[in-house]
């Protein structure tokens, strides 16, 4: 593929059975009579010709087939090492279908399972005895054109904790997402895992466990070791993203301000969510017809994504005039161990800014009492803790509470659409984390919003390649979430629905990365020229999964 178009044609167009076994350039039945004769496959493919959407139905009637999603999954991943369009075209055209099996939650699954199903390796393992070597391994990466990494190092794979080197499906699942959801070329992609050992003893005692089995690795030799890794890839890239996926909060933190400053990086269990979040705020404040700066958020939860919340609401408050002080004292928390206040011995770092000055209380029900929140955003992965007296008293203090139940997957979620609906007498502003069905309540049909990060980290990925940032700013995810908020309808509201429809993903991603590079330009950060019609050229540099003419 060319270095700048994604949708370009090869120099070096392999022929005959190699071509057939090129993922990138595979066509299968549907290349046509001409491409047969030119590039010496007549004979290997029987000699009907079909379209790509002939054989994307016969995808789907497989797909149907299969027993179960882990079935599905698997064969998903068969249809990618065969014809990497013809995966990406169906994934596309069934967004809503194939977005909870090559994502969240069958790809916690697979990756719990993934020494028992594994087939082919994909992506880069760099382990913890690599040490010294990772330059030696990138470069056994067969193209210099890498434009998106997105690495793990397997500690907290969604809520399924430490599954160590099995953590690999995440960043595979990850960059299907920034290619079906943005467009972001895949010949480009990288997913990687740092295998530094796992401490989940079901694994160091499974025989087909594909990772090293050895206790994780901690300290200084495991900084060392990250550090060798953003060295080794700032040499071999001339411009490449490195998206921190699924690393546990006492290294996500540590490591996002470590090198947020340094190289083009993000983490999106902090910062992703904390835009799709702040995303809903704003869409359901076009509801509610307040101010952020007039809120109070209480947060059920107080780790990556609680705070990585709760630091952008900050800076829109103070958008709007409130002072930083001001603007904190807006959010609370309340973790495993009661509301977070100053009073408290032995705080995490990341929870200092928001201690108040106020008495402990040990449960959620008795600071949302005291608190008389107007939003209530649950981030514990704790399922049933938004109880029917905890939503009666949000719809108590508010006309419209909005009641963001957003952990993962469905079955930890903080309480159920139906409940929220019902609860507050169909008044609740409703957000999930994973999907729920519309609800019927008293005659009307509600449709709960899906705040998924899907929505945001792949037109935050899109835009930054586009215009080779060089960093990615809290600003940027600011852009993307005002974006994603402008794009909910009218009609979308009007259902109670606060995130547009996951099919018009790759528009409103389209549109979000023209909103966060209009940033980076006026950051500074952009690696090109602006281009005069930045929407088009966004567009121009989608890879679309449509076949070309290979004989051109
Ligand atoms: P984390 O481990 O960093 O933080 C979890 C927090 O919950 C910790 O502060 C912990 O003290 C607190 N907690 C644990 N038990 C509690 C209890 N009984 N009561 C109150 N607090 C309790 O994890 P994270 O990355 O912040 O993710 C938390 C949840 O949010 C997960 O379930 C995850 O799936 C979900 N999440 C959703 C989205 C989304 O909807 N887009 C994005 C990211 C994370």
């Amino acid at each position: 593929m060319s270095q700048d178009n994604p949708n370009s044609h090869t120099d070096d167009l392999p022929t005959g059975i190699n071509l057939l076994h090129d993922p990138l350039l595979n066509q299968g039945t549907a290349f046509t009579e001409e491409e047969r004769d030119k590039l010496g496959l007549r004979g290997l493919l029987p000699p009907k010709v079909f379209t790509q959407t002939e054989q994307a139905q016969r995808v789907m009637e497989n797909f149907e087939r299969k027993p179960n999603d882990l079935e599905r999954y698997i064969f998903l991943n068969a249809l990618h090492e065969r014809n990497m369009n013809l995966f990406y075209r169906v994934v596309t055209d069934n967004m809503d279908k194939m977005m909870p099996i090559i994502y969240t939650p069958t790809v916690g699954q697979a990756c719990q399972e993934y020494g028992h199903i594994f087939r082919r390796p994909r992506g880069l393992f760099i382990s913890a005895n690599d040490k010294g070597r990772i330059a030696e391994i990138l470069a056994n990466w067969p193209t210099d054109n890498v434009r998106a990494i997105v690495v793990t190092d397997g500690e907290r794979i969604l809520g399924l904790g430490d599954l160590g080197a099995n953590g690999m499906g995440i960043p595979v699942g990850k960059l299907s997402l920034y290619t079906a959801c943005a467009g972001i070329d895949p010949a480009t992609t990288l997913p990687i895992t740092l295998d530094v050992g796992t401490n989940t003893q079901r694994y160091l005692d499974d025989p087909l466990y594909i990772g090293l089995k050895q206790p994780r690795l901690r300290g200084e030799a495991y900084d060392e070791l990250i550090e060798e890794f953003v060295t080794a890839v700032q040499d071999r890239y001339d411009h490449t993203l490195i998206q921190f996926e699924d690393f546990a909060n006492i290294n996500a933190f540590r490591l996002l301000e470590k090198y947020r400053n340094r190289v083009c990086t993000f983490n999106d269990d902090v910062q992703g969510t904390a835009s799709v979040t702040m995303a809903g705020v704003y869409s359901a404040l076009r509801l509610t017809g307040g101010q952020l700066k007039d809120q109070k958020i209480l947060f059920l939860g107080a780790g990556e994504a609680g705070v990585g919340i709760a630091n952008l609401i900050v800076s829109g408050m103070m958008e709007e005039g409130l002072s930083e002080e001001e603007a904190r004292a807006q959010c609370w928390f309340v973790d495993s161990r009661g509301l977070v206040v100053k009073s408290r011995d032995n705080l995490a770092h990341h929870k200092l800014p928001y201690a108040h000055d106020f008495e402990q209380m040990g449960d959620l029900l008795s600071a949302v009492e005291a608190l008389k929140p107007t939003a209530l955003i649950g981030v514990s992965g704790q399922p049933h803790t938004f109880t029917k007296e905890i939503v009666q008293r949000m719809a108590e203090y508010n006309e419209k509470p909005m009641v963001f139940a957003l952990s993962n997957p469905t079955s930890k979620a903080e309480c159920t659409a139906a409940e929220a609906y019902e609860w507050s007498d169909g008044r609740a502003i409703f957000a999930s984390g994973s999907p729920f069905d519309p609800v019927e309540y008293k005659g009307k049909t509600y449709v709960p919003g899906q705040g998924n990060n899907a929505y945001i980290f792949p037109g935050i990925g899109l835009a930054v390649i586009a215009v080779k940032s060089k960093h990615v700013t809290d600003e940027m995810f600011m852009a993307a979430a005002k974006s994603l908020a402008e794009q909910v309808s009218k009609e979308d509201l009007a259902l109670g629905r606060i995130f547009p429809p996951l099919q018009d993903i790759r528009k409103v991603s389209a549109k979000i990365a023209t909103a966060v590079a209009e940033v980076v330009y006026k950051q500074g950060l952009a690696g090109i020229p602006r281009p005069d019609d930045l929407l088009g050229y966004i567009k121009t540099q989608m890879y679309d999964p449509t076949y070309k003419d290979l004989t051109k």
